[in-house]
């Protein structure tokens, strides 16, 4: 017979609490395994526990990019309660996983250290940025990382120069819980870091739908095109099941618009790639991770 998951012995990891919070999208329900480690040695047990029974881990950082229906088994592993860190050393600046990027931008500007303002305004923390090498404007969040400190599938910590490591676009190599980074940052002034962040901001707002909650980019953008404009192309944008919509300002971006469900968001998720496979003979590649 298969061997569950000891929570008896995790039980101060576990919290009851819905899903949806846990999400930008605000969606998802109830998780058998919702975990809230307090330190990387907690995690440490809990994916060491979790490989022995042979269940998948899920980290969850700022939730800004995980949709999550039926979660089943899965050990999901928040961020939230892990203790913060945010330390200088000259233009090295260490920082926790769970830190906001928002923070983490407005921390270094104290230290007259800038360069990764073109991460503003996107509501994630820096393990679930690297795990994604986040990116925009031409840039992404590797262009600065130094090392990284995370908990392997084995329960082991390692650090490691993130030149060891492969990345790619909105993909990375590490298979485990990120816990600390380091980020090789730019002298800069306040004033400029200040003016480059809201210049960032402003376009974000005016490009992306920020009036409702989304994954931001759902899909990935295929070579030499944009997702958006091939399913703005197809005639989808605004199309809408439920509460969940294809936004009118950017056709990538899916929106919940009050109490939108998991089916709802995946139908849309399959109309746009059967469209665009259909009219653009384009295979669309999920940017965002789909928990089911
Ligand atoms: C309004 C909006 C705008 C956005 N704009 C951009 C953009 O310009 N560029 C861009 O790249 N993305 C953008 N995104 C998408 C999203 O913010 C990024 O993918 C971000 O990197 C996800 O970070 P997170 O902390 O929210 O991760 P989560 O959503 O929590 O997780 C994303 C993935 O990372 C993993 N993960 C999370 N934390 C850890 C950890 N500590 N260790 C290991 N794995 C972890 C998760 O398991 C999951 O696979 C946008 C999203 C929104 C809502």
């Amino acid at each position: 017979m298969e061997k569950m998951f000891d929570s008896k012995m995790l039980t101060s990891f576990v919290i009851k609490s819905s899903l949806n919070i846990y999400s930008n999208m605000k969606i998802g329900g109830d998780a058998t395994y919702l975990l809230a480690p307090q330190n990387v040695s907690d995690i440490s047990s809990i994916i060491k526990e979790a490989n022995s029974q042979n269940l998948k881990i899920l980290p969850v950082g700022g939730g800004s990019n995980i949709l999550f229906g039926n979660v089943g088994n899965r050990v999901i592993i928040l961020d939230a309660y892990l203790p913060d860190i945010f330390q200088v050393d000259h233009k090295i600046v260490t920082v926790s996983s769970n830190m906001k990027i928002s923070s983490f931008i407005d921390k270094a500007m104290q230290h007259g250290l800038g360069g990764m303002e073109f991460i503003s305004g996107i509501p994630a923390h820096i393990g679930g940025a690297i795990h994604m090498n986040a990116g925009a404007f031409e840039k992404c969040i590797f262009d600065y990382l130094y090392w990284i400190e995370y908990i392997n599938l084995e329960g082991k910590v390692i650090k490691i120069d993130c030149r060891n490591l492969e990345f790619g676009y909105r993909t990375t190599s590490i298979e485990g819980f990120i816990v600390r980074a380091a980020f090789k940052l730019d002298k800069k002034t306040k004033k400029k870091i200040l003016a480059d962040k809201e210049d960032i901001i402003s376009k974000r707002f005016e490009r992306h739908p920020y009036d409702y909650p989304s994954l931001g980019s759902t899909f990935k953008n295929p070579k030499g095109k944009f997702a958006g404009q091939l399913i703005d192309e197809c005639g989808l944008k605004g199309l809408q099941i439920g509460e969940a919509q294809i936004s009118k300002k950017h056709a990538n971006f899916i929106i919940n618009k009050g109490s939108a469900t998991f089916n709802d968001v995946n139908e849309l998720i399959k109309i746009i790639q059967e469209t665009v496979k259909r009219q653009k003979g384009i295979e669309l590649q999920l940017e965002i991770k789909v928990i089911n």
